[in-house]
């Protein structure tokens, strides 16, 4: 067998063994990385950019922060439990934290690892807009969007390397860690997700934010504030999460439905 042949076969047989199911879309996603190697990772990551970063406790936004991020927490657990997915989450850690930073920026790593900065405050403006962007957040921890990124560039390794089919060791896994679930100040800027990742985010983003209790429309409303903080220099949300009239329609046509899923939760109320 040619050695060509070989590596292809190889890598076939790498991704037969290495795809989970993502719940929300039951689209088999590559996952060469574990999230047992992954969870780790970013649970340290996270401590370490708490140590190094000034996390504001016992103030009425930072009390808020918690308290959306425990709704969207816990709207997450009971739409995968309703969904056969009970478990999904043992492994996460949530934790909210808001950090003081003029950056427009919010993230959430693997295993349910959120920050808010400061600076994004002025645009989410209320509870609901912070739903809107931590439901969005918590969409692509949820849909292992990071590790379909540290996976696809760790099969672009493996043939870059060529036959050599050892996965990246640790400090190299560290490395892309940071690059693709990325914290800012580490190893650089955090690579955008795709734009498909984005649409699936937006989505699933909706519903837990309707399941939670917000209107799942202040997303439409954030999104078109956050589009207009663009200009010279886009904020960092917006270098990774770039506002379209696309993204806001999509949004708009999603929000009914979103409601309607909310609804089988027995909730009839949604704060703007
Ligand atoms: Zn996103």
């Amino acid at each position: 067998m040619s050695y060509k042949k070989t590596l292809s076969l190889l890598v076939v047989l790498v991704f037969a063994v290495a795809c989970s199911t993502n719940p929300f879309t039951g689209k088999k996603t590559l996952a060469l990385v574990p999230n047992s190697q992954i969870l780790p990772m970013a649970f340290q990551q996270y401590d370490q950019f708490l140590k190094e970063h000034k996390v504001i406790n016992n103030t009425p936004d930072a009390r808020m922060i918690k308290n959306v991020g425990q709704k969207i927490a816990r709207a997450s657990e009971r739409y995968l439990t309703a969904n056969g997915y009970a478990g999904y989450l043992k492994n996460y850690r949530w934790e909210y934290n808001l950090v003081q930073d003029d950056a427009v920026n919010a993230w959430c790593m693997p295993g349910g690892k959120i920050v808010f900065y400061t600076g994004i405050l002025p645009v989410t403006q209320n509870e609901a807009g912070v739903a809107a962007v931590m439901g969005h957040e918590v969409a692509h921890a949820l849909a292992n969007h990071g590790q379909q990124r540290m996976s696809a560039a760790q099969l672009q390794q493996l043939g870059a390397v060529a036959g050599n089919l050892a996965l990246a060791k640790d400090p190299e896994n560290q490395q892309l860690f940071n690059q693709y679930y990325g914290v800012g100040t580490q190893v650089g800027v955090m690579l955008p997700f795709s734009r498909s990742n984005e649409t699936e985010a937006d989505k699933i983003g909706l519903t837990l934010m309707a399941i939670a209790g917000y209107d799942p429309m202040v997303a439409a409303d954030l999104w078109q504030r956050m589009k207009q903080q663009g200009g010279g220099a886009p904020p960092e949300f917006l270098s990774t999460h770039p506002s379209s009239d696309t993204r806001i329609r999509n949004i708009k046509s999603w929000a009914a439905s979103a409601k309607a899923e909310a609804r089988k939760y027995g909730v009839t109320s949604f704060q703007k």
